[in-house]
């Protein structure tokens, strides 16, 4: 079954991912796909603390405004499932955007964290080349997935090795072993770098 790179930017509501911006692209390249989401509810009734980093966001990382998008919110849990069911394996980079999205798609679909596995910095994977949306902004979510695409090809191409990915999940869950061909990664921490 197929396999997809997958990046969101976020906002943040009563301590959780608010999914701004979502791209996925397979990892045969043959497929991207591209969200950015609308606002679920106005600005302002966020509480104070939530205005103030979704603020810092817009201002200084992802540099999305509230406002920005296209696609409706309530779309996002149907484009997600069916993303869960269309593909095995999600790898992305970060454990709180591994579990944003895991809870999103179906048992079936493993959702993987690269960081887990030595995939560099996202700015250290900047020697690939990569897309970016027409918002045309930082840490755009479609150039993350494509460059993480492209260091998973890099290194697949170099023989490095092959990674063994359970996709037991929990107890009562049946193991299962696949093996695919992609190297061999540590671990690396992620930091949330606005500090909350
Ligand atoms: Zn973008």
């Amino acid at each position: 079954m197929a396999e997809a790179c997958c990046d969101i930017q976020c906002f943040y509501s009563n301590n959780a991912y608010l999914i701004k911006e979502l791209a996925l692209t397979s990892l045969d390249g043959s497929i991207v796909e591209h969200y950015i989401f609308r606002a679920p509810f106005p600005f302002h009734d966020l509480d104070l603390k939530d205005q103030q980093t979704n603020a810092y966001l817009t201002r200084n990382k992802h540099c999305l405004n509230w406002y920005a998008g296209v696609v409706n919110y309530s779309q996002l849990p149907l484009i997600l499932e069916r993303i869960g069911r269309e593909y095995a394996i999600l790898y992305t980079k970060g454990k709180q955007k591994q579990d944003c999205l895991q809870n999103y798609v179906s048992r079936a679909c493993l959702v993987v964290d690269l960081e887990s596995r030595n995939c560099p910095s996202l700015l250290d994977l900047s020697v690939y080349p990569a897309a970016r949306c027409y918002m045309n902004h930082p840490s755009c979510a479609l150039t993350n997935c494509v460059r993480m695409r492209e260091w998973m090809d890099a290194d697949l191409n170099k023989g490095v090795g092959s990674l063994s990915i359970s996709t037991s999940r929990s107890p009562d869950c049946a193991f299962e072993t696949r093996s695919v061909n992609h190297p061999v990664y540590n671990n690396e921490l992620f930091s949330r770098e606005h500090g909350r």
